[in-house]
């Protein structure tokens, strides 16, 4: 469970890097309480609170509250699987558009490099100055961006086959 780097990442960027062990936890329950919830990850409630209302913002999660015989609110805490499938669906789509775009990019250009590898520019702006590196000075030379095509091709790939695998 929670394998998935973009679940991962989609977790950590609403929620902070400690809201994946909220959600771990939170999985394995029906409804957990902030106490439970702070003994089981092993962080303050406080902590635990500004998490969950950070996942709540985004509807990850959604609580239930409780009168006490001392006459304090508890607060139990359910995760809305559905809603965070949905926020992992936008990330992967967002994403896999970029990678899509930044591949015709690699693809409909032929780029140069100097041999320090200080940047990589296109053929437009290594004519513009004379196929010099404007850091470093040295000539310029054509720069086989096959390693990088099949890098982001790669990527996409996984991105599309991973789908609810969590
Ligand atoms: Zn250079």
């Amino acid at each position: 469970m929670l394998r998935e780097p973009i679940l991962v990442d989609t977790i950590a960027g609403y929620g902070g890097i400690r809201a994946i062990e909220v959600v771990r936890k939170l999985l394995t329950a029906d409804e957990m309480s902030e106490v439970d919830l702070a003994a089981a990850v092993g962080i303050p409630e406080s902590v635990i609170r500004g998490i969950l209302y950070r996942l709540y913002n985004q509807k990850v999660v959604s609580f239930r509250k409780e009168r006490e015989a001392n006459g304090w609110y508890v607060y139990h805490w359910t995760l809305q699987q559905d809603r965070l499938h949905q926020l992992v669906e936008t990330r992967r789509n967002m994403t896999l558009d970029l990678l899509r775009r930044r591949l015709d990019y690699e693809r409909g250009n032929h780029f140069f490099r100097c041999e320090s590898g200080c940047t990589k520019t296109t053929f437009e702006n290594a004519f513009e100055n004379d196929f010099v590196c404007t850091d470093c000075g040295t000539a310029l030379r054509q720069h086989d961006n096959c390693f990088q095509i099949e890098e982001i091709n790669s990527y996409i790939t996984r991105l599309e086959g991973s789908c609810q695998a969590y």
